[in-house]
């Protein structure tokens, strides 16, 4: 994967990583689809679809460095074409009718949270219940696919920012916009993410900490990764957090009296 993507992540100094001090954590802020829940969209068949063959989305992974931001391809076109774009998403995925254009996508998602949560993300959110620890959630999704995704997890965070705040991920605002909500500094914060392009370089730009989940292991081992794209912390699954929580952070309840 190309670096170029990430440049603009270093534009605020990474928080120290450990080993090291114990450094305090107050607040972990998650990503939706593919961190909390199990991603079921093959996304490069969709991209291909949606850019319209193999031609086009090669050129927009080498216009996008490596990666396709396919929300910023779409908006980029016309109505007419972005409409032809959406109605390309469909597929087999879709039962919901199409008069919804612009949320199309999202019903991708909608249709596919049957919902298959990932392993251990219930036990880590009580576990950070328990620790008195804030959880906030960053989606490029649409704040419908989050209030199901509430509904059925059974676990609300706050705040929980979807594509509605603008700019969304990887920009950093909705990270600092939460950091300002809990009053608690990004660098007593840690994004939990399964996008290097995404979750990485919003929690890096905002000055926060950075765990990157990576199940099936595609951004390669930790250690082979460039600085400059390195995440604090790099795990294959959410039960890791636990330990990553318990041996690298001094955990520092939030008072009730300032609990959101
Ligand atoms: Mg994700």
């Amino acid at each position: 994967m190309s670096t170029s993507a990430f440049a603009s992540a270093s534009a605020v100094p990474a928080p120290a990583p450990a080993p090291g001090p114990r450094r305090p954590l107050r607040g972990v802020v998650f990503d939706m689809d593919g961190t909390l829940t199990v991603p079921v969209i093959d996304f490069p068949a969709m991209y291909r679809e949606v850019l319209g063959g193999d031609a086009a989305y090669a050129a927009a992974r080498t216009t996008g460095g490596g990666a396709v931001d396919i929300l910023h391809c779409i908006e980029d076109w016309a109505l007419d074409k972005q409409r032809h774009a959406y109605e390309h998403m469909v597929f087999d995925h879709i039962t919901y009718s199409l008069h919804i254009e612009t949320k199309l996508l999202e019903f991708v998602h909608i249709t596919n949270m049957n919902h298959q949560f990932r392993q251990g993300a219930s036990e880590l959110c009580g576990f950070l219940d328990a620790k008195q620890i804030r959880r906030g959630l960053i989606t490029r999704n649409v704040k419908d696919a989050v209030d199901l995704f509430h509904q059925r997890f059974g676990m609300t965070f706050t705040p929980a920012l979807s594509r509605e705040f603008r700019p969304y991920k990887p920009d950093p605002a909705p990270l600092l916009h939460i950091c300002s909500t809990w009053n608690i500094p990004p660098h007593e914060v840690i994004m939990v993410g399964d996008s290097l392009k995404d979750d990485f370089v919003c929690g890096k730009r905002a000055g926060a900490f950075t765990c990157l989940l990576d199940e099936t292991g595609r951004y390669g081992p930790h250690d082979s990764l460039p600085e400059q794209v390195k995440p604090d912390f790099k795990m294959s699954s959410l039960t890791e957090v636990f330990t990553v929580m318990e041996e690298h952070f001094d955990l520092a309840p939030v008072p009730a009296e300032s609990r959101i």
